[in-house]
């Protein structure tokens, strides 16, 4: 994620020890970091247009590198944040080249979540965390837990249906503010969270009404953080069956 800061020492050697390295990252200078590790680098980049699909990309990614596995060179795909969190290139390729019995492993690295635990000072596990890709939240029938924490991933691209555009128009996200509006008060306070991919940036943490979103400037890059809107309840008839079995175990 962040220039010379977010790389674990076994990602780092493979990126060096491979024969091809494909990398999709989230910053040119990234970029460029990387193409110092490995003499053969190639950017995926070029795969993303504005207007093809993203499914053809991830499938294109899948192929490039499948391709190279094939003709027999170890191949390192280098994708930002953690490469199996919100990115399907990366599982694809790793569950693709094992049906061809090859060797593939994913190492983890440190996601934009990670990122927001950190900068927005949340742990998950104070309340409850929930992850939704803004686009699914809004094609299916899901159900929010006001009590916890919800992250919303890519609502730069909410109600995209043509998974195809780079950034969606404030209409779309007021679609997306009108659904989180049935659980959540218009005034419920979100942040726009944007992790720094430089050490010389700093991260963006603009908080704002739930309203105020659709007029919002939103990047790519952008993930949007609600803070829980109701207390934790009780759950009393499964506490009281926990107090029978503590009594019984007496
Ligand atoms: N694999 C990546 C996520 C790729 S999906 C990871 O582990 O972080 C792309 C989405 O990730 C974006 O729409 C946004 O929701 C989130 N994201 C990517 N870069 C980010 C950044 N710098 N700050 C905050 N969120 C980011």
């Amino acid at each position: 994620m962040t220039l010379g800061a977010h790389l674990a020492p076994r990602a780092r050697s493979h990126i060096e020890q491979a024969d091809v390295v494909f990398v999709a990252v989230s910053d040119p200078l990234v970029e460029l970091w990387v193409q110092q590790m490995n003499r053969d680098v190639r950017s995926l980049q070029p795969l993303y247009r504005e207007g093809k699909p993203r499914t053809d990309t991830y499938r294109e990614m899948v192929d490039v590198m499948l391709a190279e596995v094939r003709a027999g060179s170890t191949v390192c795909g280098a994708f930002y944040g953690h490469p199996g969190v919100f990115a399907q290139a990366p599982h694809r390729a790793v569950a693709q080249a094992r049906r061809e019995g090859f060797d593939a492993v994913m190492e983890p690295g440190i996601s934009a979540e990670d990122c927001l635990y950190a900068d927005l000072g949340i742990d998950p596990g104070e309340t409850g965390c929930q992850h939704y890709e803004a686009s699914q939240l809004m094609f299916y029938q899901r159900r929010i837990d006001t009590s916890a924490y919800l992250v919303v991933w890519q609502p730069g691209v909410a109600g995209d249906r043509g998974y195809r555009r780079f950034s969606t128009p404030a209409a779309y996200r007021q679609v997306l503010v009108d659904l989180l509006a049935e659980d959540y008060p218009l005034d419920h306070e979100c942040t726009v969270y944007e992790a720094a991919t430089s050490p010389l940036q700093s991260p963006r943490i603009e908080t704002l009404a739930l309203r105020d979103l659709p007029a919002a400037s939103l990047a790519a890059h952008s993930t949007l953080v609600l803070p829980p809107a109701t207390p934790l309840r009780r759950n009393e008839a499964l506490l009281a069956r926990l107090a029978l079995l503590d009594d019984a175990a007496r």
